[in-house]
């Protein structure tokens, strides 16, 4: 589905994060990226949600699908409620408000936090948090879901709850999903395939196939 040719992106202050990179990543796979901090893995990221032009080779499979991207840092806009911030992209796209809030509505849901629609940001924890910010990119239903370290910033405890719900999820939207983390136990638990990324200039070193867990 989503495939990288021998890509190299420099950035216009001359610093070369990626260089030759190329990654194959199937329908419903799910991709775990490791690699040292400032190896590219963010910079990968960007580019397949199109929002880098690689400087060479080619980025395919990805244009006509809806993207959902989820960052370490949730961003969630502080004065409005789960819902609202879970509405965000179908408010954008126009979506009409009854479909949106439906659609946002089940995103919670999804992600485990039924009854939480009217709490605001500042009441959440910051696992909460991290839930609203996957229900965002949950709801307009992206095939795609790119998500930068977003457990970072959490407890252990948390951590372990989130990956158990991101797999759930992952088995049952059915998308596919690339995921950058520094953790070898995150990697090993929830990816179908993991790829390791080098130093700068950054490339893919090596990638292997996990056997599927039994569902
Ligand atoms: P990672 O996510 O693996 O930590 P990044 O993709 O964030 O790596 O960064 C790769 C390299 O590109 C780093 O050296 C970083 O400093 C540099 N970099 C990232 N974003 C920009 C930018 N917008 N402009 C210039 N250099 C950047
Ligand atoms: P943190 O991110 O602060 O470590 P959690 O995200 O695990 O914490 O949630 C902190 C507390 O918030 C939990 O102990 C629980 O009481 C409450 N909480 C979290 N998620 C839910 C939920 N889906 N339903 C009800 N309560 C929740």
């Amino acid at each position: 589905m989503l495939s990288l040719r021998d890509v190299a992106l420099t950035y216009r202050n001359g610093v070369r994060a990626l260089d030759g990179v190329s990654l194959d990543v199937a329908d419903g796979a799910f991709v775990a990226l490791l690699g040292p901090s400032g190896c590219g893995k963010s910079t990968l990221l960007r580019l397949i949600a199109g929002l880098e032009k690689p400087s060479r080779g080619s980025v395919s499979g990805a244009e006509n699908t809806s993207v959902g991207f989820v960052f370490q840092d949730p961003t969630l806009m502080p004065w409005a409620d789960a819902l609202t911030n879970a509405r965000l992209a179908l408010d954008l796209a126009h979506m009409p408000r009854l479909e949106a809030d439906a659609r946002a509505r089940d995103a919670l849901h999804a992600v485990g936090l039924r009854g939480f629609e009217t709490a605001l940001p500042a009441e959440l924890s910051g696992g909460m948090r991290m839930r609203v910010s996957l229900a965002r990119a949950l709801a307009p239903e992206p095939r795609l879901l790119l998500l930068d370290e977003p457990f970072a910033a959490l407890d252990e405890i948390t951590r372990f709850k989130l990956n158990d719900d991101l797999r759930t999820i992952w088995m049952q939207r059915k998308c596919t999903v690339l995921f950058v983390t520094h953790s070898v136990f995150e990697s090993a638990y929830l990816a179908t395939r993991v790829a390791v990324m080098t130093a700068r200039p950054g490339r893919i070193a090596s990638q292997r196939d996990v056997d599927l867990p039994a569902s």
